[in-house]
């Protein structure tokens, strides 16, 4: 069991009331029917992603309210109001329509976070396509792969890139029909494009800016997302535009999103939390997004949050730890007072950062979890809560969750007991639910049981409904007749003040089944050294018990990562036994 202390809410002084005020009140009183009602839906009917983040606010009191703040390089500022980005997606639904686009059609977009990005994913979702986003990151591989299972009939770009990472595979992308380039017209022209290549601004200058939005329903496919590829080849998930329903609901639960804040997502929409955060969350409430073109330095980003008066931010543990190790002297050298709710996702926010965030920020950072599949946050330490730092939070209203044990038989039962260990597992039906991995209807058919659908995650919950992130169960270690999450042994390590980051595997051992094996990152300044390895395996093991504490340590200068941030253990333990590498395609590194 986890130690903690809980955070008192004392430390909260904005003022702003939050939303998920009576957690318990609410969970009893929401349903989805009136969540869906907080929104405007379509005239005539049907739903669409794109009007209720975009057109709903554009004809209303909003419409001069700033829906996207860009932040160049070098940090001059951009705005599109909630009008302009209206009259700027139409453009685009138009330029589709004059291309010969056929409405679902997949239109993947691969730049980095520049305006045109934005305005072509909510563009093709007015349009009735389905957008896919690729990170500008990706190599020519992964982006052939994505592109050719995803069968694009566009793809959104710039020069350089189609230049670096597609020419070469074009011949090999039947399906592709169209490719819309974004940049300088000469450096355009020189591409010699073709005629079935175009310069995206100046169709968007010709294009009418009236667009009747299509007439999607709940169901209609609005989103393709591949999976972050941390257990093994990236998976398709598909996503429809009823998913909104839940976006504009966690954004006001678990973000507490109110009018008039400026929210900051740093994920880049090249995943999942990049674009169900990082665009339909926040535009969906109708508040101001800030989206910085630069790439992360921890000089740069408090100076983004001092300057643009960052209200609301949504971030993850790896740029957490960053920030960590660049101090806290730094935060406190910059005004945050603005700040009033910080949130983490993607991977387990150990219970030092989230105490740290009180030290440097004022605040806690409230840690919340959810998946690719899930389309929108499910757990979350929500802004109302007493934190207990290290737990991912509780199921949002409208969510029901429980934890499971699979029977040999194909079948589940529900774990009862506080504290036990089992897979999350989530009652199907929320409206942001994947509703297939694209060409794996097997697979997807096999994530549901009894009308649950098993996450693959293993957590526990504690006797006041705590839930407490254990492990992915591929990464879970069987040591001697134990079960060890990967997590509770990095937590550890991670809370010794010389550990920057740490990953733990399980290396098999003829005698234990597996060993505990650490590989940890040491702060600056700190020496590798036997006498280091001992001083971490003590400490651990006073901690954890010699069962669960690591055998072996090693030094290492950095843990593999995916772009999303994630710890890639799977290719630490394919290297450890000398087994193939499987699937990097989301390998974080320069592109391949
Ligand atoms: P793949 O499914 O391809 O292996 P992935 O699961 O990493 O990749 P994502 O959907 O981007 O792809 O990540 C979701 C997973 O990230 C969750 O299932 C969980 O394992 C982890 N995760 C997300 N948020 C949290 C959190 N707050 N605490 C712990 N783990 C988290
Ligand atoms: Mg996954």
């Amino acid at each position: 069991m986890a130690e903690w202390t809980a955070i008192p809410k004392a430390l909260d002084p904005s003022g702003v009331p939050p939303h998920l005020a009576d957690y318990e009140e609410a969970c009893r009183r929401f349903t989805w029917a009136e969540a869906r009602r907080a929104l405007t839906g379509l005239p005539g009917g049907g739903v669409n992603m794109a009007f209720e983040a975009v057109d709903r606010h554009a004809v209303g009191a909003r419409a001069g309210h700033v829906a996207l703040r860009f932040l160049r390089r070098d940090e001059s500022v951009y705005d599109l109001t909630y009008a302009a980005l209206a009259l700027a997606t139409a453009r685009f639904a138009n330029v589709l329509t004059s291309l010969g686009v056929a409405p679902g059609s997949v239109v993947f977009v691969l730049a980095d976070r520049m305006p045109e990005l934005y305005v072509a994913a909510l563009g093709t979702l007015k349009h009735g396509s389905v957008f896919s986003p690729l990170f500008s990151a990706f190599g020519p591989e992964p982006i052939r792969a994505r592109v050719a299972l995803g069968e694009g009939r566009v793809l959104v770009t710039t020069p350089v890139l189609y230049k670096a990472k597609v020419q070469s595979i074009r011949a090999e992308l039947p399906s592709l029909e169209q490719v819309l380039l974004v940049g300088d017209p000469a450096d355009i022209a020189a591409l010699d494009a073709g005629e079935r290549m175009h310069d995206l601004r100046a169709l968007l200058a010709q294009a009418s800016p009236e667009f009747t939005v299509a007439q999607t329903t709940a169901d209609t496919l609005a989103l393709l997302h591949f999976t972050s590829g941390t257990t093994g080849r990236p998976k398709g998930a598909m996503h429809v535009h009823g998913a909104v329903v839940a976006h504009q609901a966690t954004g006001r639960f678990a973000l507490d999103l109110h009018d008039d804040d400026v929210f900051w997502c740093t994920a880049d929409p090249g995943w999942v939390t990049g674009t169900s955060y990082g665009i339909l969350a926040p535009l969906a409430c109708g508040v101001t997004s800030i989206v910085d073109e630069g790439d992360f330095d921890a000089e740069r980003w408090y100076r983004v949050l001092e300057a643009q008066r960052v209200t609301v931010w949504y971030t993850a543990p790896t740029a957490i730890r960053m920030l960590i190790r660049a101090g806290a002297a730094l935060a406190k050298s910059h005004n945050l007072r603005a700040l009033r709710f910080m949130a983490s996702v993607g991977e387990p926010l150990n219970a030092d950062a989230v105490v740290w965030g009180v030290d440097a920020l004022g605040q806690p950072i409230h840690d919340n979890w959810w998946q690719t599949e899930t389309g929108g946050i499910m757990i979350a330490n929500y802004r109302a809560m007493t934190v207990r730092p290290g737990s991912m939070g509780k199921p949002l209203p409208g969510i029901e969750a429980a934890l499971v044990h699979r029977t040999e038989r194909g079948g589940i039962t529900l774990v009862q007991t506080p504290d036990e260990q089992g897979e999350l597992a989530l009652r199907a039906g929320w409206p942001s639910m994947f509703r297939g991995y694209l060409h794996e209807e097997a697979r997807y058919a096999t994530c549901f049981v009894d009308g649950w659908y098993l996450t693959g995650d293993l957590a526990r919950r504690d006797a006041d409904g705590y839930y407490w992130f254990v492990g992915r169960s591929d990464d879970v270690i069987k040591s001697s007749g134990h079960l060890i999450g990967p997590f509770e042994v990095e937590s550890v390590l991670l809370s010794h003040p010389a550990v920057a980051e740490a990953a733990v595997i399980g290396v098999p051992d003829p005698v234990a089944g597996e060993l505990v094996k650490a590989f940890v990152v040491l702060k600056p300044g700190e020496m590798a050294s036997d006498a280091m390895a001992n001083t971490l395996r003590g400490y651990a093991r006073t901690r954890l018990g010699a069962a669960v504490a690591p055998k072996t340590i090693a030094f290492v200068e950095a843990v593999p990562k995916t772009r999303s941030g994630k710890i890639l253990r799977r290719l630490l333990k394919a290297r450890e036994l000398g087994l193939p590498e499987g699937d990097l395609s989301t390998l974080e590194g320069p592109s391949q």
